[in-house]
């Protein structure tokens, strides 16, 4: 495995393997990786020549400064488990290496911001995020790129992104890998302080609610979302964020449950802010 800091190596490296026609896996990551990233590099690995990691906190998708000190920084035991998942390359690169003092291009994508973590993070953590995805798909240049069903809309706004702005990369969306309790992985879990942590499944529980009243055949959504909605407020070491229904390709708000869905969620304990969301339809599938 090799590793490699200079955006120049990594672009080197890039040309490389599209000469010799090598397909390219790419995990975007910022790194404390757990089994969720694990899953998607396991995905890369069975479906390309070459996977590569890249670790990178990226500081422009955060909003708050707390939250990107407070990150957890792992980066030797992430080399060791890159290493021990068979990955090519790990790029790693400094803030410094990334963003020049003079940079000033973003990239914006619009209705799909509006909504969700958008709305509660503010349009900024997006135009953080696809930025920095763009730049990463130049720097590597990927045939696939692999993204966690777990921060969904970022799946929905980056496959927006490279449909609009043509990058020659196919998106693939893998599942949510949860705890055995059921809490979704997450870097930030490790942040949670003990006593927490059981009252961080309440999102999950919320969202499973939701699921067994769409089961039932309610379709108002504003009945499902407030009883989501209770069943949080009811735990008050919980601030609850946000919990919508939502429509898989707009992310707007549905007033009727008819087809598929997304229930979305975002909790905050402490300091520490957590998401989840199941994909759900009147007919199933349900998730245990
Ligand atoms: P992050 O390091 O949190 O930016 O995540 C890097 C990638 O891993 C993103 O595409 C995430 O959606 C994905 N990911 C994070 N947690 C999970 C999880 N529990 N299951 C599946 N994918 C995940």
């Amino acid at each position: 495995m090799r590793v490699i800091k200079h955006v120049r190596d990594m672009q080197e490296e890039a040309l490389a393997n599209l000469r010799r026609d090598a397909s390219v896996g790419f995990v975007p990551t910022m790194g404390a990786l757990h089994a969720g990233h694990l899953s998607l590099i396991e995905r890369a690995n069975s479906e390309n020549e070459c996977t590569i990691v890249s670790i990178f906190v990226n500081p422009t998708q955060f909003n708050e400064d707390r939250d990107f000190d407070s990150y957890p920084r792992t980066l030797e035991q992430d080399l060791d488990k890159c290493e021990a998942a068979d990955v090519d390359i790990v790029f790693a690169p400094q803030a410094g290496e990334i963003y020049s003092p003079r940079y000033q291009t973003t990239i914006f994508v619009q209705q799909l911001t509006d909504h969700l973590c958008g709305l509660s993070r503010g349009r900024g953590h997006f135009v953080g995020v696809c930025s920095v995805v763009a730049k990463l798909f130049n720097l590597v240049m990927p045939t696939r790129a692999y993204f966690g069903q777990k921060d969904a809309q970022q799946a929905v706004i980056i496959q927006r992104m490279v449909e609009d702005l043509n990058f020659p990369v196919q998106i693939v969306v893998c599942p949510i890998v949860r705890e055995p309790d059921g809490l979704a992985m997450s870097s930030r879990n490790a942040l949670l302080p003990g006593h927490l942590r059981k009252d961080a499944l309440v999102l999950r529980q919320a969202l499973l609610r939701g699921q067994e009243m769409i089961r039932a055949k309610e379709t108002d959504a504003a009945a499902i979302r407030k009883e989501m909605s209770l069943l949080i407020l009811g735990n008050n070491r919980v601030d609850l964020d946000y919990i919508n229904i939502v429509s898989l390709e707009t992310l707007a708000d549905v007033d009727k449950v008819e087809d598929m869905v997304m229930l979305a969620g975002a909790i905050r304990l402490g300091e520490v802010r957590l998401i989840d969301n199941i994909i759900v339809g009147p007919d199933g599938p349900w998730e245990e």
